[in-house]
């Protein structure tokens, strides 16, 4: 009984409870009510829009005054210097700074594989037409939105639009599925943003069907984790199998979870700021699922995904590879 306020039937009770003002608010609730990845499985499984209520639940906390002091200081690091992580952070993409269409860096890919970014650099001028915004790349603020500091949200997001404005985007290519989600579902519900938002694998996958690009040899047994927000939230879920099928001497074998019953890898939502025991055993449990499946390789797209089980793999000394699908170019 402990744990039910742990599980989103629990969540949806404290929300409840809080509105109806039967439950006090507590830093141990705030706790609870942070250890969710906004993975979407209870969406998925329930007829409730139950991360909505839970950005909401948040939201109301920290408007009573209860917020997580890692969740504050990764908004300042959001609001000060444009990304969550820290302030000596730099961008850099080898694209051409402007374009009707731009690439979206977002901040995970620099923080966790700066050199993935060239490579992804590399794949789109060889498709063309794609700029990016700079180094002064804005932050999409995912992070201030899923932590409940709406208003940091707003503030933020309307400079982030502005910046889109003054560069004449008309439409945005993101391999974060973070960002992607965050620009597609919730710009609009904020902002006057009317631009198109595409994830690179989409992009990849079209190529691919095109015959403009090939996948080079691979030679192994692999899965594919869907990247919950990929997956549950922007349904992009044929795309990567479609490019996994097109690449040579890839073996494919599904896990257990896959496509929209996907599982969480354990790093999103800001939970591993607050919760990081709890969010690498979500990642180890994912990865045993790969491992199960006989993979030699673990594709994803995302990179808080692959560094989630990438860190799980080193850890458990397992001889998985995990890559992000623009390795297959
Ligand atoms: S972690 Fe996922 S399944 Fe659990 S409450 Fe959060 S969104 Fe729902
Ligand atoms: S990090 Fe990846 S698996 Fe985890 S919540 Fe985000 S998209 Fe889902």
């Amino acid at each position: 009984m402990r744990l039910e306020p742990y599980s989103s039937r629990g969540k949806m009770l404290i929300a409840r409870g809080i509105v109806e003002g039967i439950i006090k608010p507590s830093r141990e609730l705030l706790r609870t009510v942070a250890a969710c990845t906004m993975c979407g499985y209870c969406m998925y499984r329930c007829a409730l829009q139950n991360v909505d209520v839970i950005i909401a639940l948040r939201a109301k906390l920290v408007q009573l005054g209860f917020f997580d002091s890692g969740h504050r200081k990764a908004a300042d690091m959001i609001l000060n210097y444009d990304n969550p992580y820290s302030k000596s952070l730099r961008k850099s993409v080898e694209l051409p700074m402007s374009g009707e269409t731009v690439f979206f860096a977002g901040c995970s890919y620099v923080q966790y594989f700066p050199g993935k970014l060239n490579k992804i650099g590399e794949i789109l001028s060889r498709i063309g037409g794609v700029g990016w915004l700079g180094p002064d790349e804005p932050c999409c603020g995912n992070l201030l939105l899923t932590s409940g500091q709406v208003d940091a949200f707003i503030d933020y997001g309307e400079r982030v639009v502005g910046k889109f404005k003054e560069m004449k985007v008309k439409r945005i290519i993101t391999a974060c599925p973070g960002c992607h989600e965050t620009f597609l579902r919730e710009y609009p519900k904020f902002f006057d943003f009317d631009v198109e938002v595409e994830h690179l694998t989409q992009l990849l996958a079209r190529k691919v069907e095109e015959g403009r690009l090939i996948p080079r040899n691979l030679n192994a047994h692999v899965t594919f984790h869907d990247p919950c927000h990929l997956a549950r939230f922007s349904r992009i879920i044929d795309e990567p199998r479609l490019i996994i099928e097109n690449t040579p001497g890839a073996v494919m074998a599904e896990m257990r979870h896959n496509r929209l019953s996907t599982m969480c890898c354990g790093g999103g939502g800001g939970a591993p700021i607050v919760h990081p025991r709890l969010t690498a055993k979500i990642a180890e449990r994912r990865l045993g699922e790969a491992i199960d499946a006989g993979a030699d390789i673990l594709i994803t797209s995302c990179p808080l995904c692959e560094h989630m089980l990438g860190r799980s793999a080193t850890r458990k000394r397992s001889q998985i590879r995990v890559l992000d699908i623009a390795d297959l170019f």
